[in-house]
């Protein structure tokens, strides 16, 4: 799965949103949400934030980030 990380927050573009095949964004206040069992890992997100604020979850230390992801995602 792809993750959103800390750069997102507070970040005005949904350039990511708009791309994703299966819409598994979930959108809050200040700050964007992929729910991990959605994303299907096409990567097209990624080169869309102007942030890059959205990372695989196969990079070092990502569990907090999937589990905040998940976390956020079922909560909006
Ligand atoms: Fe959506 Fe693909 Fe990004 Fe997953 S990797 S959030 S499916 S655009």
């Amino acid at each position: 799965t792809y993750v959103v990380t800390d750069n997102c927050i507070a970040c005005k573009y949904t350039d990511c949103v708009e791309v994703c095949p299966v819409d598994c964004f979930y959108e809050g206040e200040n700050f964007l949400a992929i729910h991990p069992d959605e994303c299907i890992d096409c990567g097209v997100c990624e080169p869309e934030c102007p942030a890059d604020a959205i990372r695989p979850d196969t990079e070092p230390d990502m569990e907090k980030w999937v589990e905040l992801n998940r976390k956020y995602a079922e909560l909006w």
